[in-house]
């Protein structure tokens, strides 16, 4: 097994993100000490049945007591209570990080809630599927996905320090680390992750409200293509909500390109125009190719899941 990294590493929040967090840590042996806390007494039960963490605390103070990392794995909208409730036990030193889907809202949040003498180094592991909860997670969830980091504009060295041992941490679980601006990271995600599931979300209400169709014969012929739709639209509506008002800027000006791109595809369609269609379609078909060569499509079962 691997160095421990960080002796102690507080988990707070343990569903799909936490708990695979958790059996991460544990596998590799990244952290001396893991311990884990979440707001439902009914997750942390169930954390304990799993035995996925060396302790689970009954509150987010006594988890973050002491710890060297403690890393905020709640809702987005949920960090800054989450940080706020952690705050007076938080050793100085420490590093403050998260895996929120969205980074410049969320790194507001936590550096407005914690005190200036922890490391607030804000993250996102583009890794995840369309479950929750303590049993969602796995292991190898983190296995080859990339994790962003998004550090604050700091270029003091104990600072750096703290950036570089976090990567280390996430490099130990399998993940591929890459640093970022805060909001390059919203607008990347906004393309990459947010605007598909916001398509999703759409396609799959229209084909529920359509009344020649019947609900029926949506489910019965779904392999077409919608069936892909409704996995990424079973996500989890909490943390989409969050998403959506947190990333406001950044998903109205990609959601404005795409509708100007779908007038011209309407367009090429009424005309006729088959070769602007053929166009576009090879040239997304280049697009599949390069996802596949860049190792984010993988045939492994476990690994051919949604991510975010
Ligand atoms: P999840 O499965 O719903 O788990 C979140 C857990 O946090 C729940 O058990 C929730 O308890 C608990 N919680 C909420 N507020 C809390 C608080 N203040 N203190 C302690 N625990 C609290 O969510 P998830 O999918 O793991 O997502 C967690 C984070 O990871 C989100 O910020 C999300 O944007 C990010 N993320 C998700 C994915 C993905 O694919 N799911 C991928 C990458 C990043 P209650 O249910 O009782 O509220």
């Amino acid at each position: 097994m691997a160095q421990a990294i960080y002796p102690r590493v507080a988990i707070i929040g343990c569903g799909l993100i936490g708990s695979s967090l958790l059996r991460a840590v544990q596998a590799n042996g990244a952290a001396g000490e893991l311990v884990a806390y979440d707001g439902s007494a009914e997750v942390r039960a169930r954390v304990r049945d799993l035995a996925i963490a060396d302790r689970v605390a009954e509150t987010t103070q006594e988890a973050v007591a002491d710890a060297d990392l403690v890393i905020f794995a709640v809702p987005v909208m949920a960090m800054g209570q989450a940080a706020a409730d952690a705050a007076p036990a938080l050793k100085a030193g420490a590093t403050v990080s998260d895996v929120g889907s969205v980074k410049a809202a969320v790194s507001e949040a936590l550096m407005a809630a914690v005190p200036d003498s922890v490391f607030v180094v804000p993250g996102h592991p583009i890794a995840g599927t369309e479950q929750s909860g303590p049993d969602a997670g796995f292991a190898e969830l983190f296995h080859n996905r990339w994790t962003i980091l998004t550090p604050l504009a700091r270029e003091d060295e104990p600072y750096l320090d703290a950036v570089q041992q976090l990567c280390d941490f996430w490099t130990a679980l399998g993940s591929r680390v890459e640093r970022m601006d805060d909001r390059h990271h919203d607008l990347v995600l906004a393309v990459t992750s947010h605007l598909p599931h916001l398509i999703a979300y759409n396609i799959v209400g229209t084909a529920a409200d359509l009344e020649e169709v019947t609900q029926a014969e949506v489910m019965k012929f779904s392999a077409g293509g919608f069936r892909d739709f409704t996995r990424i639209a079973a996500s989890d509506p909490t943390m989409w909500r969050d998403v959506f008002l947190t990333n406001k800027d950044a998903v109205l000006e990609i959601l404005g390109r795409f509708t100007e791109d779908l007038q011209a595809l309407s367009r090429a369609i009424r005309w006729g125009d088959g070769d602007k269609l053929f166009d576009l379609f090879s040239r997304t078909r280049e697009i599949r190719r390069g996802v596949i060569q860049a190792g984010q499509e993988s045939a492994e079962p476990n690994f051919g899941r949604d991510r975010r």
